[in-house]
């Protein structure tokens, strides 16, 4: 076929998700596998929000709320913002697609620390724009680094906080320092997808910057801490002149009807949140302290997930502890080619993968 793709979608590499656990579960032959590769919250979704929805399946022959009317009443108060500053997308993801769609053009550049999440690469091509990396530095996202690349061309910059896949934060000192060398033009997106479980008092507190004259936009998302990754919904807190333009270009319907009464649900459900937080903090001190005495070197974070470095090939421990039924993310392909990343599991499966580590290693 003559299909006459754009150049700039051949150049994306496709995001790899990975295979469902029962695919997995059938090629290795083994069973009740432990997932920690993907950040999600162990628990399950909180029973408030799997009631609410539940009572939304009854209206599923209507159309959603194309406004999202309740869950951004209730995000803008919880945030103390306005209704007009909230977008709502199918996952934090959709956010960043429609961000790049509206304001990057071909021959813009866009700022990105790496490795980080890799969508930011995928949105940045997709709309025609060059995706400009700038490496980390002790693992943590390199705010002067990335301010000395802005040049004319340069029309955002993607900061991720808690950055995946290192769990580092941005301090309020080097983000206040960062934001007085960006000019007005540049939008800076900060990607807060993991904001719930930082625990640092320096962190930096994007909501404390955001301003209706400035150009910078926070996205979170009910996929992580919230334990809703499923049920894709996310959202946007921006300037409402920016959120107006978003909504020129935001299919009607993109937080379905469950999304929205899921994600209420969620935020009503105060004990599980805090459950969640507790369970994460607590297992995280008990694995750097059991790796800590096995000799295997782990590094701090302020995510769900940490970075542990296993001395040889990730991709090989990656699959050994397959075998061994404990699924975790090789890092290979982001540049660290001797670390895994684990995210925390529930006590019972972060037992098994310690168990699984040390025969590994
Ligand atoms: C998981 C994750 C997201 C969230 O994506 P959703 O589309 O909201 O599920 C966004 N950014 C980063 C860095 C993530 O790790």
């Amino acid at each position: 076929m003559d299909l006459r793709v754009r150049d700039n979608i051949l150049s994306i590499t496709p995001y790899s998700p990975g295979k469902p656990l029962e695919e997995l579960e059938r090629e290795y032959g083994i069973r009740d596998s432990v997932k920690l590769a993907s950040n999600e919250n162990p628990l399950g979704p909180s029973p408030k929000a799997v009631s609410a929805m539940t009572q939304a399946l009854k209206g599923l022959h209507r159309y959603p709320d194309g406004s999202g009317y309740y869950l951004v009443r209730k995000l803008a108060e919880k945030l103390k913002v306005s209704p007009e500053n909230i977008i709502l997308g199918n996952g934090s993801d959709e956010i960043l697609s429609m961000l790049t769609q509206v304001f990057l053009d071909r021959g813009d550049e866009a700022i990105m620390p790496e490795p980080s999440f890799l969508m930011y690469d995928i949105v940045v091509r997709c709309a025609g724009a060059k995706p400009i990396c700038v490496p980390l530095k002790d693992l943590a996202i390199d705010l002067a680094a990335m301010a000395k690349q802005v040049t004319d061309n340069t029309r955002m910059i993607f900061l991720t906080h808690p950055n995946n896949p290192t769990g580092t934060i941005i301090t309020d000192g080097d983000f206040e320092r960062f934001m007085a060398d960006i000019p007005a033009q540049t939008m800076v997106v900060i990607d807060e997808a993991y904001i719930e479980f930082a625990r640092a008092a320096n962190r930096l507190d994007s909501l404390a910057y955001f301003r209706e004259d400035r150009s910078l936009t926070i996205l979170r998302t009910f996929s992580k801490a919230y334990g809703l990754a499923g049920l894709r919904i996310g959202y946007g807190i921006m300037p409402g002149e920016i959120a107006a333009v978003i909504n020129r270009i935001r299919m009607p319907f993109n937080a379905n009807t469950l999304a929205q009464a899921g994600a209420i649900g969620a935020l009503e459900d105060r004990a599980y949140l805090e459950q969640s937080l507790r369970l994460v903090h607590d297992e995280l001190d008990y694995m750097s302290k059991t790796l800590g005495e096995l000799g295997v070197r782990c590094y701090p974070t302020q995510a769900n997930f940490f970075l542990i470095d296993v001395g040889r090939d990730a991709d090989v421990v990656f699959d050994q502890m397959l075998r061994r039924g404990v699924i975790v993310r090789s890092m290979v392909s982001y540049g660290y080619p001797e670390y895994i990343r684990v995210s925390v599991g529930l006590h019972e499966e972060n037992v098994r993968f310690l168990g699984a580590l040390r025969e590994v290693i």
